[in-house]
């Protein structure tokens, strides 16, 4: 320990799966004395080497400093690490993935036992964790009080991105963001799938302009932010619906020729051509967000 050591905050960390451990080192290669419980004793070890207490229980953990982070399986388990523990003044950060009906109901229940809570989207996988050049960064909202308190301590493994005092936002952004990213691997398959059985295409040749091209395109996004913030979906559009639905049936068409399956592209294909058919023709892809937020009539059960 040094003398820098004895300066830095202490922090307590449940959960030292894959991300909490990579969390753990972060912390501890900054400084900052840390206790922590893992469900699996076994996998407190190489960090006991490295400098952090072990705790025995879940409830000694938590006792162990004011600011308390969790980095569990689901939601389901934080409530049942935390059960025994008495939390009163504490300050907990829940980094573990959740939904944003989760956020706010474990907002409310951390509150009613007297600690100001935060819920965390990491937005990183564990090998970028610690690393500040590789783009990582948690979402974080819930208690600004606590975020702009303890901001220091959150800005250590990843940029730290505050985005509300609504619990449920970090957990919404995060979903919102991964299920960008789905769809971008949907694509990249379906593209790899179109030139499987060419003998002649190199997959690592072909990766370059892929990655390129969507780079390119992924100011798409602004473009449809300016759509739904302006109310016109016809704004700056330089590609129009009527023309981009045209081309789907070159899509399908060379899917088909490669023998592969469209599953991936037609529900995208579906509700083009439903806000087409419905006169948007001078759009871009904007209308889709419209058909899709239509089906939800009611809020879901938390
Ligand atoms: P792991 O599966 O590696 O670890 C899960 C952790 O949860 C372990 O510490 C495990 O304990 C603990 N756990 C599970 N169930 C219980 C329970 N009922 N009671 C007590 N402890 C329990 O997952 P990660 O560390 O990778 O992920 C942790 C969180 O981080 C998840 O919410 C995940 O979505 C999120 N995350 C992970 C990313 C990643 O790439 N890994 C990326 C972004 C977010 P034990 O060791 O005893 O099994």
């Amino acid at each position: 320990m040094t003398d820098d050591t004895l300066e830095k905050s202490r922090l307590t960390l449940l959960g030292l799966g894959a991300m909490g451990t990579a969390l753990a080192r972060a912390w501890l290669a900054a400084g900052h004395p840390l206790t922590v419980w893992n469900r699996t004793p076994g996998r407190a070890e190489p960090l006991a080497a490295q400098g952090a207490e072990v705790a025995a229980t879940a409830a000694e953990a938590v006792a162990a400093s004011d600011l308390v982070v969790l980095c569990l399986l689901n939601d389901a388990s934080t409530g049942e690490v935390l059960a025994g523990a008495d939390l009163v003044g504490r300050d907990l950060v829940n980094l573990t993935t959740g939904t944003p009906a989760q956020g706010r109901a474990r907002a409310r229940w951390a509150q009613e036992r007297g600690a100001r809570f935060l819920d965390g989207g990491i937005m990183a996988v564990p090998p970028m964790i610690g690393v500040p050049e590789s783009g990582a960064y948690i979402l974080y909202s819930g208690s600004r009080a606590l975020f702009d308190t303890r901001h220091d301590m959150l800005a250590v493994p990843a940029g730290a991105v505050y985005v509300g005092e609504d619990p449920g936002f970090a957990a919404l952004y995060d979903v919102a963001l991964l299920s960008a990213m789905t769809g971008m691997f949907a694509g990249v398959s379906h593209a790899f799938a179109l030139l499987r059985k060419e003998k002649d295409v190199s997959p690592k040749e072909f990766a370059p302009l892929l990655t390129g091209w969507l780079t390119a395109m992924a100011p798409y996004a602004y473009g449809v932010a300016d759509h739904l913030e302006s109310g016109d979906y016809t704004r700056g559009v330089v590609s129009n619906l009527a023309m981009m639905t045209e081309g789907n049936a070159t899509l399908l068409r060379t899917a088909e020729e490669q023998g592969v399956s469209a599953e991936l592209l037609t529900p995208f294909m579906d509700l083009m051509e439903r806000r087409l058919a419905d006169g948007y023709g001078d759009e871009g892809t904007t209308g889709v967000i419209d058909l899709l937020t239509r089906y939800r009539t009611t809020e879901p059960s938390t």
